[in-house]
């Protein structure tokens, strides 16, 4: 069996994100149009029978936007979020299509295993997920100010990881965001800037050496591009003697465009 990732869009103006075995598929978050989903899963080649779940990071309106339409256009599929989330989820999702999983224990959709975990940011109990199939394990963490011990050991051993890269500091400061918001995105509990993603990926060549595909994800269109994020995270990495190759390769997964499909 082989894990198949896409992204369908990435960043504050939406978030969603396919992930494929030969007999299952299910999507994480959906914060685009219903018609942008389903155009991805025709591109990906993916019948939408065979979507049988949403799993949702937390509440906020680019993760959940599309979440009524989608359970209206696939009739099987069950969205899982935690209690809290729930709780704060305000797009009507039929009682019946709702499945509960506890934030830090897995669960099993198919022949996927899910793994939410905690990470950092203001939302009710937001999480990330880590899905494992056949010995291979892909990871995604956005919507974290920072990346603790714990969210560190979550991801590090994932063959693919897209890990946030919201913003560069400076353009943030600089930009026309007003005060509170923008302490609000740098605060612990907002958004991971490029150098700290950029030092979290140190960490995890250092700490975990292995091959892997890294994406770079949820970028903001004001505070970032991605150039400027591609190059700040080399920059910092290179400062460590970390270089892109086979074993370390990084893309963008842009805002309004669908990726490649990653195959592991
Ligand atoms: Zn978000
Ligand atoms: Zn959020």
């Amino acid at each position: 069996m082989t894990m198949k990732f896409c992204s369908f869009a990435s960043g504050s103006s939406g978030n969603c994100y396919l992930i494929k075995s030969e007999e299952t598929a299910v999507l994480i978050d959906a914060g685009i149009s219903g018609k942008r989903i389903l155009a991805g899963l025709e591109e990906t080649g993916t019948p939408r029978e065979m979507v049988s779940a949403i799993l949702v990071t937390h509440e906020h309106i680019d993760h959940v936007k599309s979440l009524p339409v989608m359970t209206k256009r696939i009739p099987g599929l069950q969205v899982y979020a935690n209690e809290a989330t729930w709780d704060q989820i305000d797009r009507p999702v039929p009682e019946e299509r709702r499945e509960l999983f506890e934030t830090g224990e897995e669960f099993q959709i198919g022949d996927l295993t899910i793994r939410p975990f905690p990470v950092s940011h203001d939302a009710a109990e937001p999480v990330g997920f880590s899905i494992y199939g056949d010995g291979q394990q892909i990871s995604v963490c956005t919507d974290s100010g920072f990346i603790s011990d714990e969210i560190f050991e979550e991801i590090a051993e994932a063959d693919l990881l897209l890990l946030e890269a919201n913003h560069e500091k400076e353009m943030l400061l600089f930009g026309r965001y007003p005060y509170p918001l923008k302490q609000r995105i740098l605060g612990d509990e907002g958004h991971l800037s490029n150098l700290h993603c950029g030092e979290c990926l140190c960490r995890i060549v250092n700490e975990k050496p292995k091959r892997r595909m890294v994406l770079l994800g949820h970028l903001s269109h004001e505070n970032n591009t991605p150039e400027v994020a591609m190059q700040a995270i080399i920059n910092t990495l290179e400062e460590d003697r970390i270089f892109t190759g086979d074993d370390l390769q990084i893309e963008v997964a842009m805002r309004d465009q669908i990726s490649d499909i990653y195959e592991l």
